[in-house]
């Protein structure tokens, strides 16, 4: 089969490499869709914690069975599925406690397993038994389902920032994790959303999710913003889905009582040391919380509100490409030109590569 094998950083080829088997208990995927994550382009230009090379990358990954010998769980060869790319235990205490992003032994699939920018991927029998494997409904396009998986992290993020009715919700970054995240809490009840994002053409792209208001950083005071915007009140929550935000006093500034603040990015090593007063954090009762990959459940619930309609992401997509052209799609991820760029079946072949 044809894949886009990562050999060490920046080191992308296309190789022609052995067919694998259908693992015992798992499924052998025939590729479909497989979106192109900020993740990716990390990995390819300096590497990632969890990466192993040679890799093949792409955890944002949907297809049809090839094969099953997974016959206990009654997937079938043909079926439409969309998949968790976290491999967990399943016993470990976090497993048990439904935090299964944080196993302990957990491996993920375009990290430390090779993912879906190939024509075929190999699906373990953990995934089948952990409920990673999800059925894409009828009507909903490879593509679309694809984009469950980074709705999820989204997910995540605002469950643990606790984002629902009523909440107003700033979001630092207008990419494609911005624009999600928009929606979501949209669809979560938010009262209003407003958008933080310097780059311009991202400003208009920003427009895909409906926000109320958008800020420019570099040309605006955010706080005088957000404090006329809510007549002095503050944000509930925040989303920070960019790299490219000091998390500092100014920052913790803008948060009403009880509000929270979600690193749903990970911040430059140099930024990651922030010197905050906690007083403040204990008398507004703020909460700061992290957010790094999503659950099963949390993929399952964010297929669903893709194929309600409830979040329309057909907008997200801003740049398709086929499996041999992977690099133009890295790059307009990397130039942050556009949203989302999908690795796809573009000419209607029977799925990646050929
Ligand atoms: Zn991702
Ligand atoms: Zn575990």
């Amino acid at each position: 089969m044809i894949a886009a094998v990562l050999e060490a950083p920046k080191k992308l080829a296309l190789q022609e490499i052995e067919t694998p088997e259908c693992p015992e208990g798992g499924l052998l995927l025939r590729m479909k869709a497989c979106s192109i994550c900020s993740t990716d382009l990390k990995m390819l230009n300096h590497g990632q914690k969890d990466l192993v090379y040679p890799r093949i990358l792409g955890h944002e990954i949907s297809g049809v069975i090839a094969e099953s010998r997974a016959e206990a769980s009654g997937l079938q060869e043909g079926e439409r599925v969309q998949i968790s790319p976290g491999i967990a235990c399943g016993s470990c205490i976090s497993c048990r406690r439904g935090a299964d992003n944080q196993c302990e032994n957990i491996q993920i699939i375009g990290f430390n397993r090779d993912g879906g920018f190939a024509e075929y991927i190999q699906v373990p029998k953990e995934s089948v038994r952990n409920g990673g494997i999800n059925l894409i409904p009828d009507g909903l396009s490879f593509e679309y389902a694809a984009l469950a998986e980074p709705l999820a992290c989204c997910l995540n993020g605002q469950q643990l920032s606790r984002v629902g009715e009523g909440d107003v919700v700033l979001i630092f970054g207008a990419g494609p994790a911005g624009c999600l995240h928009a929606m979501l809490a949209r669809s979560r009840g938010a009262s209003a959303v407003i958008m933080a994002e310097p780059l311009e053409r991202r400003v208009s792209l920003a427009r895909v999710s409906r926000p109320d208001v958008v800020i420019d950083p570099g040309e605006e005071d955010v706080r005088e913003r957000i404090m006329e915007f809510t007549d002095g009140w503050g944000v509930d929550a925040m989303m920070l889905a960019s790299r490219d935000v000091a998390v500092d006093e100014a920052l913790l500034s803008l948060l009403a009582p009880r509000g929270r603040i979600c690193l749903f990015s990970g911040l430059p090593e140099d930024q990651a040391y922030p010197n905050l007063n906690f007083n403040t954090v204990h008398y507004r009762e703020n909460l700061i919380t992290g957010s790094y990959g999503c659950t099963y459940v949390q993929n399952k619930e964010a297929i669903e509100l893709i194929a309600s309609g409830s979040l329309d992401v057909s907008r997200l997509i801003t740049k398709r490409v086929s499996l041999e052209e992977i690099e133009e799609g890295m790059e307009h991820a990397e130039k942050r030109e556009g949203l989302k760029a999908v690795v796809t079946d573009k000419s209607g072949g029977d799925g990646l590569g050929r």
